[in-house]
């Protein structure tokens, strides 16, 4: 049996839903009521890739307001990937996106120095009558910088969130291909046993809609 853990971001401005998406993801519950998160929360999603292969999500729901605070570069340390996400209705959000990748490539890199593969997640996208981004934009930021794919989604609604996530395992796993026999999880973590190849990052890019 292999057990792989990587370690996935989500992050975003306050408010737009981070501690909601974790909720869905991991316990597929909804709430209306989360309180501010501060710091940083943990949740562990278990997937079993196949028979005998299964990949431990653990997931850093990190506080909006870490961004002023020097203590991301210590929350993005060891990370595989990351989820930024903002809010289809609030468009202060939707241009804070750039800020928080700005801020994560510049404080982590994979072990090769390529940049994180990272997600861009427009959520909310349940309260059409109050959106004000287009899909166009969404893609146009995506594109243009360097994400591997973006995603409509609603937690609400529990419209996209698998999906996206499936998606997003599939690009870490692609970056972490095992050579020769597998051992314990932290064998194959570390980087000085060679077990772990980081592949070249590929400019591959994934349009979900909502429906
Ligand atoms: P965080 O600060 O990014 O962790 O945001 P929260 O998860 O605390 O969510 C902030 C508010 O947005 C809460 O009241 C949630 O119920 C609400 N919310 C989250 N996702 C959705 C969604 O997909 N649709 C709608 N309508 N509300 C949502
Ligand atoms: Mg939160």
């Amino acid at each position: 049996m292999i057990e792989r853990l990587f370690k996935v971001l989500i992050i975003g401005d306050g408010t737009v839903g981070k501690t909601s998406f974790v909720e869905r993801y991991v316990s597929n519950r909804f709430r209306d009521d989360y309180k501010t998160t501060i710091g940083v929360d943990f949740a562990l999603k278990v997937l079993n890739v196949n028979d005998d292969e299964t990949v431990r999500l653990q997931l850093w729901d990190i506080g909006g307001q870490e961004r002023y605070t020097s203590l991301t570069r210590v929350y993005y340390k060891d990370a595989s990937a990351c989820v930024i996400i903002f809010d289809v209705t609030t468009r202060k959000t939707f241009n804070s996106v750039m800020k928080w990748k700005n801020d994560l490539d510049s404080k982590v890199s994979l072990k090769d120095g390529s940049p994180l593969p990272c997600l861009l997640l427009a959520n909310k996208c349940d309260l059409a009558q109050h959106r004000v981004v287009s899909s166009h934009d969404i893609q146009e930021l995506s594109q243009n910088n360097g994400f591997i794919g973006w995603s409509e989604i609603s937690v609400k609604e529990c419209s996209n969130i698998s999906e996206s996530m499936m998606f997003l395992v599939e690009e870490i796993l692609a970056r972490n291909t095992l050579t020769g026999q597998p051992g314990s999880v932290a064998d194959e973590l570390t980087d000085s046993t060679g077990r772990i190849t980081l592949t070249p990052n590929t400019s591959k890019s994934s349009i979900f809609c909502c429906t």
